[in-house]
């Protein structure tokens, strides 16, 4: 298991959710053992490492800082780039936000089959969780226990006929993911729209890159994606606000209508409980890290 980046350079553009403005992306190749770099070419090409170094508390979108930069939205992409077991990346940006192209993950993981990839000489190196931590907030929970490949069992609960309750139980893999979850799409209610335009928030969000919720039914034409499409949306965000933590985890994860905020201080709960976890490469870990799962779609929390 060596350390992977992309083979070519690729390119695309499109509207911030909630900036509204339009970005230009590149991805380029990076070294080993540098990460995922985002660059703010705007800015005179501040970088801004993707790690929880850098995370602000944000609950609607993940967000991160550096040097008074910016760069927020980052989760579907980061999510994208954690299914494709990417570890060293540059991604160049003419603005404060990526861009939302559909509101899943699913054109990011495109972009990342066209950019090929390359391994590097470098062992890949994971955090294996040795104890269990959790952050609890308001009837709302994640918490993180040891595991052999990185799983995450997610329940959302909306006083809303349209969402109400859903459960999913999901092993990544890059195959689980680009079957199971990359194309879910945000979603958001039309009831808020305006609250969080006032706010300068979802200044781009249309039902071309998001699910747009009405009273009681979906108002994209083409109705969902999947049935159950919120919830693998949110282990989706889970996996890209875990992608933060710098490394591929092993572990069990378990949220209960969590969300960016909490992820990001369960994240940091980990990186300050260094004796909770070690970091071991599939050639010196006692048990080496799954890297497939069979799919299990939709498999409920309690079978
Ligand atoms: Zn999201």
């Amino acid at each position: 298991m060596k350390e992977k980046t992309i083979q070519e350079s690729v390119f695309c553009s499109g509207v911030g959710l909630h900036s509204g403005q339009i970005i230009h992306m590149a991805l380029h190749p990076a070294s080993k053992d540098s990460g995922i770099v985002f660059i703010r070419k705007d800015l005179g090409d501040i970088r801004i490492p993707a790690n929880s170094a850098h995370v602000i508390p944000s609950s609607l979108a993940t967000i991160l800082e550096s040097d008074g930069a910016t760069v927020q939205t980052v989760e579907h992409l980061m999510a994208a780039i954690s299914a494709m077991e990417i570890d060293n990346l540059i991604i160049e940006l003419d603005g404060a936000e990526v861009p939302a192209l559909d509101g899943s993950a699913y054109p990011f993981i495109s972009l990342l089959q066209k950019a090929g990839s390359v391994k590097q000489k470098k062992e890949r190196t994971y955090i294996e969780i040795l104890k269990p931590m959790a952050i609890s907030e308001n009837g709302k929970s994640i918490a993180v226990r040891p595991g052999s490949s990185f799983e995450v069992s997610c329940h959302i609960s909306f006083d809303h006929p349209v969402i109400s309750n859903q459960s999913y139980r999901y092993w990544h893999s890059r195959q689980s993911f680009i079957q199971e979850l990359a194309s879910a799409r945000t979603f958001g209610f039309l009831k808020d729209a305006s609250a969080l335009q006032a706010k300068g928030l979802a200044m781009g969000a249309s039902v071309d890159n998001a699910v747009v919720i009405g009273d009681d039914k979906v108002l994209n034409k083409q109705g969902l994606r999947y049935s159950d499409e919120f919830v693998r949306h949110k282990v989706l965000d889970l996996i890209g606000d875990f992608a933060l933590l710098g490394l591929p985890i092993l572990g069990q994860v378990e949220a209960h209508c969590s969300g960016h905020k909490l992820h990001a201080e369960l994240i940091q709960e980990i990186m300050q409980n260094k004796k909770a976890w070690r970091m071991v490469t599939a050639s010196c870990s006692e048990k080496p890290p799954v890297v497939f799962q069979p799919t299990l779609q939709g498999m409920p929390l309690t079978a």
